[in-house]
């Protein structure tokens, strides 16, 4: 009888952060740790980075802070894991959730002694100064987890047709480049009808296909991807998560415990539901003109799209907070347009593939 095969040393399972799709690879002891589906190298992860992420007893699962939030390693050879726990010298550091405790405590007495306040002496008085000082570990975390929600409670799917992702992923480069910011922000577009955007805290922002389907032009799309930018770099998430979560997040957050907690079902609510103050609005905004200056496209096609959403008022959603009109911003917008000193973002034809990034018949 032959002998039964071992599996190779280094198998593991393999999800890219970007797509839902499981796969077995193998892992290659190198310079960095190589993830490979047969001969092709999919990643490349450098051992400092690598982090342990929460995962059922026997089985290691990784994640890495070079990689996309949701990128996951599992591995389930005891021995190759030992192995790797050797190599990475950094495995459980800054980790929220679990071992959460004494890394939250520890990330500031500053911002300890402001959880203290908060909850003795009211929320909006310290939100301001707390919300610089969140840890960006827990921030993608917290995201990471929300993101899950949010998908569940639009009952929503990440769209992504291989032409139209590859338009979104042009679109939103371009954008983030400008912006200065690096790849830790990731974007998507969500199949749900309604017309919103949103960003999530960690550097998620998300497109609803009920938007795009309203515009008609990626002028009118890049500047509400560059407003949420602009929230995000403003930190605005957390401020409103810290300013409307009142204790229960806060001292979730002060305990680690924010997987499964009522602090997180609060927190994915209060993301997708609140409204920014009008401050925060207008700075989300100038930051956006900002970026279509730089980018050297007009401004006024996203007051355009605004106001063809939602009348001249503008009331209920996200993008759409209730407290600058939508017509004041138009005007505003219109106020910065500048005629276009650089080509076009997309092609007419990237720009017809985005639009139907929801479309399945765009796969290949
Ligand atoms: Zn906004």
């Amino acid at each position: 009888m032959p002998d039964v095969p071992k599996p190779p040393a280094g198998a593991a399972i393999y999800f890219d952060g970007k797509s839902s799709q499981r796969r077995a690879v193998t892992l290659h002891l190198g310079d960095r740790l190589e993830i490979r589906d047969g001969e092709t190298m999919l990643a490349a992860w450098a051992y400092a980075d690598i982090r342990r992420a929460d995962g059922p007893s026997g089985m290691l699962r990784l994640s890495s802070l070079s990689a996309p939030p949701l990128a996951r390693l599992e591995i389930r050879d005891a021995a190759f894991a030992a192995d790797m726990v050797a190599r990475c010298a950094s495995l459980d550091e800054n980790t929220p959730g679990r071992r959460g405790v004494v890394a939250i405590v520890g990330w500031s007495l500053a911002a300890t002694i402001s959880i203290v306040a908060v909850v003795l002496f009211g929320v909006p008085l310290a939100a301001d100064r707390l919300a610089p000082l969140v840890p960006d570990a827990f921030e993608r975390r917290l995201g990471e987890v929300a993101d899950s929600q949010v998908r569940t409670l639009f009952d929503a799917k990440v769209c992504g047709n291989a032409a139209g992702e590859k338009a979104f992923v042009k679109l939103t480069t371009a954008i983030r480049e400008a912006a200065g910011m690096d790849t830790t922000v990731q974007s998507s577009v969500l199949s749900s009808a309604v017309p919103n955007a949103f960003a999530l805290p960690g550097g998620r922002v998300y497109m609803f296909n009920g938007l795009l389907a309203k515009a008609e032009n990626a002028d009118e799309i890049a500047g509400v991807l560059a407003h949420e930018l602009g929230h995000h770099k403003n930190r605005d998430n957390m401020r409103g998560l810290i300013r409307d979560g009142g204790t229960s997040f806060l001292v979730g957050l002060l305990f680690g415990d924010i997987t499964g907690s009522s602090a997180l079902i609060f927190a994915s609510r209060s993301l997708v539901t609140s409204s920014h103050s009008r401050e925060a609005e207008q700075d989300a905004d100038g930051f956006s003109i900002d970026i279509m200056h730089k980018l050297g496209r007009p401004t006024k096609p996203m007051g355009e799209l605004l106001v063809r959403v939602t009348g001249k008022e503008g009331k209920g959603l996200s993008i759409i907070s209730s407290h600058p009109l939508s017509e004041d911003r138009l005007a505003r917008m219109t106020r910065e347009n500048r005629p276009a000193t650089k080509p076009p973002l997309l092609t007419p034809e990237e720009w017809r593939s985005l639009k139907s990034i929801c479309d399945s018949g765009g796969k290949i």
